[in-house]
């Protein structure tokens, strides 16, 4: 089942949250939903959900319009808001059938006893809620989602305040469920991404500033490096280091530069071919590959 996001738009009064943006989530991909706080994420994904209504642009779920069709749309979708609201004196298999009745459900039990049993909550299910760890709330959360037995799951930021153990335990719940379903699940750190995701949507101030599996955008990684140069002289400027294909010198200390170049060879060969010229001893030069975390940084800060 596919969802397709067309030309989207969504403002809060003065605040433009979502900025025209267009993407199609597929089936049995795990698709990261990734930018900073505040980009526009849990508005884009109220929007898919049905909860909030779009300004603009159209949300197809299965070619149909979440709009018009909000209730059928519903059925099809899971959703895992990121401050979920769980009833803490309620027992967990109470709170799941209190889910289920929500959600209209025909054979509740089964559907209760499926969900405990893909999130691993069987051990806590006699238990109240306000007495789980936080894992297992966000368990008890998903456990929600999944009960209606959804093609789309929406999972707002689903590890954010967890620990470590918590964070690959419900990591690989999501990943079971990716297996068939469209997944898409938010998060403020590449990491996660890259540990979740077959692909990442990057979106940056409400617009989409990358769109690409995770192998391509290593691949982008690759393209930019980092050269650092040292000069026994310390009068250089950024502007004598400006070479072609240079796309940023930065000054570090005085006589120290980081160049941020496509073209790191040639770059090495502008440096010492400078030194040559102007009789410069340089004392250390050396390069670095970007990391996954600056590709992303790069992307959302525009630096
Ligand atoms: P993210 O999920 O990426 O952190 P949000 O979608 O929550 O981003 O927010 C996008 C922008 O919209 C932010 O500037 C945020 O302050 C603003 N915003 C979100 N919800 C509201 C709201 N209910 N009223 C006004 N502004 C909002």
């Amino acid at each position: 089942m596919s969802v397709e996001v067309k030309h989207l738009v969504k403002q809060y009064g003065e605040q433009l949250a979502v900025n025209d943006i267009s993407f199609t989530l597929n089936k049995g991909e795990i698709t990261g939903f990734l930018g900073p706080n505040g980009a526009g994420k849990s508005t884009t994904m109220k929007v898919i959900t049905g909860y909030l209504q779009p300004d603009g642009g159209t949300v197809l779920v299965n070619g149909m319009d979440v709009q018009r069709n909000a209730v059928e749309v519903k059925k099809l979708i899971g959703y895992l808001p990121e401050s979920n609201a769980l009833y803490y004196d309620m027992y967990v298999s109470e709170y799941l059938y209190f889910v289920a009745g929500i959600k209209k459900i025909k054979q509740k039990w089964q559907s209760i006893n499926n969900a405990i049993l893909l999130t691993g909550l069987i051990i806590e299910k006699n238990k109240k809620i306000g007495q789980l760890s936080k894992g297992y709330k966000q368990r008890v959360g998903l456990a929600a989602a999944l009960i209606n037995q959804p093609d789309v799951l929406i999972l707002d930021e689903p590890t954010s305040g967890l620990d470590p153990n918590q964070i690959i335990e419900i990591r690989n719940v999501i990943k079971q469920q990716g297996a068939d379903k469209t997944v898409l699940f938010s998060s403020h750190t590449l990491q996660e991404v890259n540990a979740v995701c077959d692909r990442a949507i990057i979106i940056n101030e409400g617009k989409i500033v990358a769109n690409d599996t995770l192998q391509n955008l290593q691949q982008q990684k690759n393209d930019i490096a980092t050269v650092i140069v040292s000069f026994r002289e310390q009068h250089l400027n950024t502007t004598q280091l400006q070479f072609e294909f240079v796309e940023k010198v930065e000054c570090m200390a005085p006589g120290h530069f980081k160049l941020y170049t496509r073209e790191e060879q040639l770059v090495r060969k502008h440096l010492l071919a400078l030194a040559l010229q102007e009789n410069l001893n340089i004392i250390s030069l050396q390069s670095e590959q970007q990391t996954l975390e600056e590709v992303f940084r790069r992307l959302t800060l525009g630096s």
